[in-house]
């Protein structure tokens, strides 16, 4: 009896922890102190949950802690910056994976159960199954092991839905016959696992970061599903965090790109090749690191807007480096950041961050784009989409709605990238072909490092 109480008063204080956690991860200065705050909760449930007399046999929660680690520690090491994402889909694959066995366990070791915990085992199940397929398929469209682009046939919505209803009509029956209905959950478990396959395979690789979102949501319901099975208050409370927290980051996503979850859930954006309206008979303009020198020189205001070839350039030390330059040179230096630039949330806050560049140096979209034609120098590295103008010009463009740095209102543009090749969704970028655009065709960090040897 004391024992329970002490363990439950433990599971509130870590979910306490994990709710103020939450709060300081909403702001880049107080992040890493949240992240601290939210592991130390977790590591106040696991020792509780440990204690726990549930508990009759601690070896292969040792085994389980042993492989998980190593296993762990070598890929968080590995990971590039650039691979975030798809370290996130496994994460949250294997999280659902986690909520459909421990559900698939509790049944297969007494089927006695009533309703209400049948349900929960259905849900922990049905959830988990299509978290863990679905993400699967996200990383290997995002790692390319698989064709990015979105897989449409006819019939689809309707095959996708008829699964769907097949899935709650076995539940319902488990529910309500769960002693003698384990066939019925073997079928739950097939039909969720092609479900997750089935409801990825038509969304385009540009959207996976907003699938995987969602997913981590759903990660977090499977898991209160679970939390449900086992009796388990703080799986509970911290399932439906993520799983709203998900939901919240996933919805924070669709506003930034101008689209509803529906869209890019069902629209199979990407899937044909699209065009956007390009001046394309017209010349860029390609000109030389030392001929951008000579403007950045003279420049009073400059504003970098890094993007995901900023990563992939890893480029983030050199920006630092310039952006003191340029500040030394008596000029006004900021860091445009659009909401989904780069291949996750947070992502150039998180290289910038790795830099040290400072919190106040940086500047939001809509802020920036109230005063961008005061600008002098805009310089884009390796960011496209986010300074797409089609978006907001070309009606046409299946971009169109979704908002950007309006980065050619400024005096001079910049853009560092390698080629004319398009960014994450396809789409040609007139911005290129602007009068006051000049091309840097070269890596972001070669380019950035022969503009400071100038200096
Ligand atoms: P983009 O993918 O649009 O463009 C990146 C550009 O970087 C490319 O055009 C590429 O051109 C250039 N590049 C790549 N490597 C280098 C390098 N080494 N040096 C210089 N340039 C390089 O990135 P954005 O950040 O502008 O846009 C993000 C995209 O991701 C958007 O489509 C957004 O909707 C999508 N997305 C992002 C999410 C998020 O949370 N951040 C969520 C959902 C979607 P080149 O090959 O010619 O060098």
């Amino acid at each position: 009896m004391i024992l329970d109480l002490s363990i439950n008063f433990s599971y509130l204080i870590s979910a306490i922890f994990f709710v103020f956690g939450l709060k300081l991860l909403g702001s880049p200065k107080s992040a890493a102190r949240g992240n601290l705050i939210s592991a130390i909760g977790m590591l106040i449930a696991i020792v509780a949950t440990l204690i726990s007399k549930q508990i009759i046999d601690y070896t292969w929660i040792i085994i389980g802690i042993i492989i998980g680690s190593v296993i762990g520690i070598i890929a968080a090491k590995k990971v590039l910056m650039t691979s975030m994402p798809q370290m996130v889909a496994l994460l949250n694959g294997f999280g659902g994976l986690a909520s459909l066995l421990v559900g698939w366990a509790i049944f297969y070791n007494n089927f006695q159960i009533d309703s209400f915990t049948a349900t929960t085992i259905f849900l922990s199940i049905l959830i988990g199954g299509v978290t863990f397929t679905g993400s699967m398929i996200a990383w290997a469209k995002l790692s390319a092991v698989i064709r990015s682009k979105a897989i449409l046939y006819s019939g689809q919505m309707i095959i996708n839905s008829a699964l769907l209803l097949a899935l709650i009509v076995f539940g319902i029956i488990f529910a309500i016959y769960p002693e003698t209905s384990y066939s019925y959950l073997i079928y739950i478990i097939i039909g969720s696992l092609l479900l997750g396959i089935l409801s990825v395979i038509p969304i385009g690789g540009a959207d996976m970061p907003v699938v995987i979102s969602l997913l981590n949501s759903y990660s977090g319901i499977a898991a209160c599903a679970s939390g449900f099975v086992i009796k388990n208050n703080v799986l509970i409370v911290s399932g439906a965090l993520v799983g709203a927290s998900g939901i919240i980051l996933t919805t924070i996503m669709c506003k930034a790109m101008n689209r509803s979850l529906a869209n890019v859930l069902f629209s199979g954006f990407g899937a044909v090749k699209t065009r956007a309206k390009t001046d394309e008979k017209k010349e860029v303009k390609a000109i030389s690191a030392k001929d951008a020198y000579f403007v950045l020189e003279a420049a009073k205001s400059v504003v970098i807007v890094p993007g995901y070839g900023l990563a992939v350039a890893n480029a983030q030390h050199v920006v630092k480096e310039l952006a003191d330059l340029l500040e030394e040179n008596g000029a006004d230096v900021k860091f445009a950041i659009h909401p989904v630039a780069g291949r996750m949330p947070g992502h150039m806050n998180v290289l910038l961050a790795e830099a040290d560049v400072s919190y106040d140096k940086l500047i939001e979209m809509d802020d920036i784009n109230r005063i961008i034609d005061t600008i002098d120098v805009c310089l884009v590295i390796g960011a496209n989409d986010v300074v797409n103008t089609s978006a907001r010009d070309d009606e046409s463009s299946p971009m169109y709605g979704m908002p950007i740095i309006e980065v050619d209102k400024a005096k001079n543009v910049f853009i560092l990238k390698r080629s004319m090749a398009s960014g994450f969704a396809g789409i040609a970028n007139p911005l290129f072909y602007k009068e006051n655009s000049s091309m840097i065709f070269s890596d972001a960090k070669k380019t950035l490092s022969e503009i400071i040897e100038e200096f």
